[in-house]
């Protein structure tokens, strides 16, 4: 029987010629196409660690956190200013006003700023503030948006569809390389599976590391924030997905120096800047490790 639209891998040259190593083989069977955002390499010898609150919720908050994952040793800020929720009643952001509040953050720490963007029509806006733009999980199908920021000529962080295959992840990552932006960092943040919220928020779907590296040079980076949904979880996920393969993570953080330490979205998946501290370490030893092996081979 023949089945209409489905996609196995071997249809990747064709989805995405551009960005799969069958079809374009510059960056041969392993390497990476580095992406670089300021003074922060995705793809390089070391992996990157994204760290702030899931929200802008004011200024006080972003720089508290800002300046708290700083001390704790992140390469870049992240904060929501366009905010993705379920109901429309629930907080949607500050919009221009965090987008603000994250330039300054950025100016006061030094760290690059990743934001999120969902409305075509706000790509421009987001542009001019934000150093990396990122394209959420609901919106990785939004192929009018692809389009738009694969025209902004800033760096994107692709965030993996909820329910979206490997072909069709990498099939939307080729939208915005098709508008000459090859400057793509790709992030799994768990998948729709049994655990449907029972035991975690999605399924962390580490088994695509490994695949996303085979097919295509992009860097990949692991989401242990979103598809655990559990502070608890973020360590051990943060771990495991360094041994997949994983060029970086995105991690939710939230201060516990402030009154208001509750963030209004997320904040049974936060950790503390404490724990961030200790990936982070973990990250730096596991890499010292890793040095003395590649010495000694
Ligand atoms: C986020 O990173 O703020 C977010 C909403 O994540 P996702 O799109 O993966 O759900
Ligand atoms: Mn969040």
């Amino acid at each position: 029987m023949k089945i209409a639209g489905k996609v196995e891998m071997d249809d990747l040259p064709r989805i995405c010629p551009l960005l799969s190593r069958r079809t374009n083989p510059r960056f041969g069977e392993a390497q990476t196409r580095a992406v670089q955002v300021g003074a922060v390499r995705f793809g390089g010898e070391h992996p990157v660690v994204i760290a702030g609150p899931c929200a802008v919720e004011n200024r006080e908050q972003t720089l508290e956190v800002a300046r708290a994952v700083k001390g704790s040793g992140a390469d870049m800020l992240r904060g929501g200013a366009y905010k993705p929720r379920t109901s429309p009643h629930d907080f949607q952001g500050l919009g221009l006003e965090a987008l603000k509040i994250l330039r300054e953050a950025c100016r006061e720490t030094g760290l690059p700023v990743v934001t999120e963007v969902m409305d075509p029509r706000l790509v421009e806006q987001v542009a001019e503030y934000a150093d990396m733009i990122q394209i959420g999980s609901r919106n990785m199908q939004n192929y009018p948006l692809l389009i738009e920021v694969g025209r902004a000529r800033k760096p994107v962080l692709l965030k993996r569809g909820m329910a979206a295959g490997l072909c069709e992840w990498l099939g939307a990552a080729e939208y915005i390389a098709n508008e000459g932006n090859f400057d793509i960092v790709l992030c799994e943040r768990g998948i729709k599976a049994f655990s449907n919220g029972e035991y975690s928020r999605y399924s962390l779907d580490l088994n695509v590391i490994p695949a996303v590296k085979a097919e295509t040079f992009l860097p990949v980076i692991v989401d242990p924030s979103h598809s655990t949904g559990a502070t608890t979880m973020v360590e051990g996920a943060s771990r495991a997905a360094l041994e997949f393969g994983a060029q970086g993570l995105i991690i939710e953080v939230a201060s516990d120096r402030l009154d208001a330490a509750r963030p209004r979205c997320d904040a049974a998946q936060a950790i503390s800047p404490r724990t961030l501290r200790r990936i982070i370490h973990y990250i730096d030893a596991r890499q010292e490790v890793l040095a003395e092996g590649a010495h000694a081979a």
